[in-house]
């Protein structure tokens, strides 16, 4: 049981009056399932990542699968992706029939690797998987050098930006997932971005199933109208969004400076949102027990590496950030009070394994 307090949990939605209005509004205008809003929705969504166009869909999931189907992935086609991320895009590669190709990640980043990648390339490559995971820009420009077409997901990065340019801009298509504890949320909901018409215009097909002249398999991915109401009174509070959690990332780094724990970093050509904290120590899984112990929930930053689930290669950086990463609570409603509880928790956390911690400190000072 905590000593101090409620349970701090490690996520949560930013709901403000607004956000209630604009559903409340949407129920009683009687137009419950897609119309005006979400194509408000999707243009708003597109002008914020300086894209042509986007098609709102049911999940972020559903948006990858759309991107799979636009893109013609298909029987004995590989897409290639970061094997520490969400299992969302190998569930889209392969409900289209393609073949998930894993790829190591980079040890400062957590990010996909671009060496890692070219060296996984064959004559069946036809795409590449790019999750900017926990806020933070994946090294776009050598994945993009490659020529091949590049998915952003952008699940966990909305408002972060890559050499002054919104994540979600670069690539030939982009998703996002507005997942009740992403950066914004419609409760479930995703998109897909592209500036190619063709490619909109297929995700925007396959998006539903009505009125065909034939009965091939499809689906229905829509969003609703509420969700999409939702959806853009969240949107215009990104950046306040991206803001408390810059500032709420600061106190943190500010606050273990003095420790041995790896700190995330921010590089000059990117800016991190910050969706999670995640540090890197050895102890990492001690650190997350005692926290957990203190009423303050701190789940490993990636569920489970996916070579793990679908085997393959092991990956040596992945599985060292499965071993050492954590996460502490980060999102904009969290108090100064439960920032303070929980810096004090882990500063505890250390001073209490303080004879490791020194050995690991010799060991990272030696590097
Ligand atoms: C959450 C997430 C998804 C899936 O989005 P849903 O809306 O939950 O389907 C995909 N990729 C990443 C990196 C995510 O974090």
């Amino acid at each position: 049981m905590p000593s101090n307090g409620a349970v701090i949990p490690h996520s949560r939605p930013t709901i403000a009056a607004e956000d209630v209005q604009a559903v409340e509004d949407t129920l009683r205008s009687g137009l419950l399932a897609q119309g005006h809003r979400v194509r408000l929705f999707e243009e708003a969504v597109a002008a914020e990542l300086h894209r042509r166009d986007g098609v709102a869909t049911s999940s972020g999931t559903a948006a990858l699968y759309l991107a799979m189907r636009a893109l013609g992935i298909g029987e004995g086609d590989e897409v290639i992706l970061p094997s520490y991320t969400c299992v969302a895009p190998i569930h889209a590669i392969r409900l289209s029939r393609g073949t998930p190709v894993l790829v190591d990640i980079d040890r400062e980043t957590f990010n996909i690797c671009p060496d890692d990648t070219r060296r996984r390339l064959t004559p069946r490559t036809k795409a590449i998987i790019v999750p900017h995971m926990f806020g933070r820009p994946a090294d776009l420009a050598p994945v993009l050098n490659i020529g091949l077409p590049v998915i952003e997901d952008c699940a966990q990065s909305l408002g972060a930006q890559y050499r002054g340019k919104p994540v979600g801009s670069f690539g030939v298509l982009a998703v996002c997932s507005f997942y009740a504890t992403k950066v914004i949320t419609t409760g479930e909901g995703g998109m897909i971005l592209s500036d190619s018409p063709e490619l909109l215009e297929r995700a925007r097909d396959e998006r539903e199933y009505d009125r065909r002249d034939d009965a091939q398999s499809r689906f229905n991915f829509k969003m609703t109208e509420f969700q999409a109401g939702l959806g853009l009174t969240q949107l215009r509070r990104l950046e306040t969004f991206v803001a408390r959690r810059r500032d709420l990332a600061a106190t943190y780094t500010l606050g273990l400076a003095s420790t041995p724990i790896d700190l995330p970093r921010e590089d000059p050509d990117i800016r991190h949102i910050f969706y999670r904290y995640v540090g890197r120590c050895p102890h990492a899984r001690a650190l997350a027990a005692a926290l957990q112990s203190e009423g303050i929930e701190s789940p490993p930053p990636v569920f489970r590496p996916l070579h793990h689930l679908i085997g393959g290669d092991t990956f040596p950086q992945t599985e060292e950030a499965a071993a050492c990463a954590f996460s502490l609570p980060i999102y904009p409603s969290l108090t100064i009070e439960q920032t303070d509880r929980i810096l004090a928790t882990t500063l505890n956390a250390l001073k209490v394994n303080a004879h490791q911690w020194d050995r690991f400190s010799l060991a990272s000072s030696a590097r």
